[in-house]
């Protein structure tokens, strides 16, 4: 029997037959594809990354794939592939060809397009590639690849398994049959025929062209488990899936070489490469990539919670992958994102930065422009999701005038829908007064030194009130009268209404007092003003 038919003998398929499966996908077309592993929760980097995919396949009018490389069984999390797929679909990146769960079937005709269903692929590669010569089994034990690697630092050359560094390269077929026999786990291994000394150009859209070395090492394509290695499953699934641009994390960039090599070898097109730099944030003086374990930001339900808006995170993302969509949106309000022409190679190689605060500025910004229906609907559906409680007993239950009143006040402040409960509770509650509250009244930058001045303009302005006996119309008429008393009392608006706005809403910040008394009405303003002239 031959070495590749005692290590693989359940295989019976060639690789042509395996490749007469997958025809060529048309000629110039570009495709893409994202490739997460389903790891614990969705990392924003997956959002980041597919739409940058989206956005290649797109401007080319192609396919846009998602392939789930879930061979890490070890860290694999229930249903989190699934969840990946719904998430995107809120972002609206829909794929044209993917998995589906438990067991459906998938949809697109390049699959599975999910690794761990593919075992049976990779291994008639591995196994015509040991029968070529070109991969072989190696029994080397933790132990031994240690040893090999002291001897390698002691005389100082490149560590790692490779020619006379790799005893199971030159083994006999007899050496090999007696190391099966005695049950030995192995793995399998590229044989390198590249040199240590040469260089290679590679070729990367977003960082240029790059003289780097080549690949020397053997590196294992199969696992001792019989799974293969990311390397030779990129190899097998982006050849055999047809895609034309793997746009991933630079962290892979290091590996290029390698990837050349097996490509070569295989004597299939080498795909276009683009790395683009990990997403980053600042931690004090320095820059850091955001981490799944420490960053609260890096996991995408931070961002539903926190009550940011998909359209202001996609415009977050793309002003991160090409600094001038900022000024493109200033023109273009209303266009989808996918509208920019964005530039590969205008992608910052190094890092993307993650901004909290710009992206708050942008979310902002996109309330501000946001119909008020529109902000109501989704303030609703927020509330729901995340504040329940206030949902139910407080939101519902005022009149959906009072609510929109509130909203149109606040909307040009307010930042997060996250924001909306703190900056409202006092339209939804009275309170009660106390010495913190009493002390915000008096304001001496206002030229309010003292509490018998805080009584006098809160006097004033319960006199105006109780003078009219039924609600204003609009803010309006409240400025005019306001307006009107406060030059008869021969004072400044602000000096008076100070006090009054404090009264109103038991803060330091808030609506303007005139707002404050819009929405809240004559009677509950009067309540308020009258509670307070008790309490001081
Ligand atoms: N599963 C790989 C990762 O999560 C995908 C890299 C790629 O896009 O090829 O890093």
């Amino acid at each position: 029997m031959t070495l590749e038919n005692i290590l693989f003998p359940e295989i019976i398929d060639t690789p042509e037959s395996i490749l007469q499966k997958y025809p060529k996908r048309p000629e110039g077309k570009v495709v893409t594809r994202i490739a997460p592993s389903p790891t614990w929760f969705l990392h924003i980097w997956a959002v980041y990354s597919a739409m940058l995919d989206k956005i290649v396949a797109h401007k080319n009018n192609w396919i846009f794939f998602l392939r789930i490389e879930d061979t890490d069984q070890k860290r694999e999390v229930e249903g989190a592939a699934k969840k990946y797929v719904e998430i995107l679909k809120k972002f609206w990146l829909e794929f044209d060809e993917w998995p589906i769960w438990p067991n459906g079937e998938d949809v697109g005709k390049y699959g599975p397009y999910t690794q761990s269903q593919r075992e049976y692929i990779y291994k008639v590669f591995i196994k015509d590639l040991v029968k070529k010569g070109l991969a072989y089994p190696c029994f080397l034990t933790e132990e031994e690849i240690t040893a090999t690697r002291e001897i390698q630092e002691a005389s100082k050359v490149p560590t790692g398994i490779y020619k006379e560094y790799s005893p199971w390269r030159y083994a006999s077929f007899e050496d090999i049959q007696k190391a099966l026999s005695e049950k030995k786990e192995f793995v399998v291994r590229l044989k390198s025929s590249w040199e240590l000394t040469k260089k290679i150009e590679v070729e990367d859209l977003i960082k240029w062209k790059i003289s780097t070395q080549e690949n020397f090492l053997d590196i294992v394509i199969c696992k001792s488990s019989g799974i293969p290695t990311y390397h030779f499953a990129h190899l097998i699934d982006d050849h055999l899936m047809g895609t034309t641009h793997v746009i991933r994390w630079d962290e892979w960039f290091a590996s290029v070489p390698l990837h050349y090599e097996l490509f070569h070898m295989m004597d299939w097109e080498v795909p276009k490469y683009a790395h683009y730099g990990p997403l980053v944030k600042i931690d004090g003086d320095s820059r850091r990539k955001l981490s799944k374990r420490k960053d609260a930001e890096a996991d995408v339900e931070f961002y539903f919670q926190n009550g940011y808006f998909i359209e202001a995170i996609l415009d977050f993302l793309s002003n991160i992958l090409n600094a001038w969509f900022e000024d493109w949106r200033k023109q273009n309000l209303e266009a989808s994102y996918l509208d920019f022409d964005f530039k590969l190679e205008r992608i910052n190689s190094a890092w993307a930065l993650v901004d909290m605060d710009k992206l708050t500025f942008v979310n902002a910004a996109y309330i501000k422009n946001l119909p008020i229906e529109k902000l109501y609907e989704a303030l609703g559906e927020y509330l729901q999701t995340f504040e329940e409680g206030f949902y139910e007993n407080v939101f519902l239950k005022a009149e959906k005038k009072y609510n929109i009143a509130i909203l149109i006040e606040l909307k040009t402040r307010l930042t997060t829908l996250k924001e909306f409960i703190a900056l409202t509770w006092f339209f939804y509650n009275d309170f009660e007064m106390n010495e913190e509250r009493k002390s915000l009244l008096i304001n001496p930058k206002m030229k309010i030194e003292n509490l018998d001045i805080v009584k006098k303009w809160l006097q004033l302005a319960l006199d105006i009130l109780s003078a009219k006996n039924n609600d204003f119309e609009n803010i309006e008429e409240i400025k005019n009268i306001f307006v009107e008393e406060i030059k008869n009392a021969e004072m400044k608006n602000w000096q008076v209404l100070w006090p009054v706005r404090v009264a109103l809403s038991g803060e330091e910040f808030s609506p303007g007092a005139l707002e404050l008394i819009f929405i809240l009405g004559r009677e509950k303003s009067i309540q308020r003003i009258k509670k307070v002239l008790n309490f001081i």
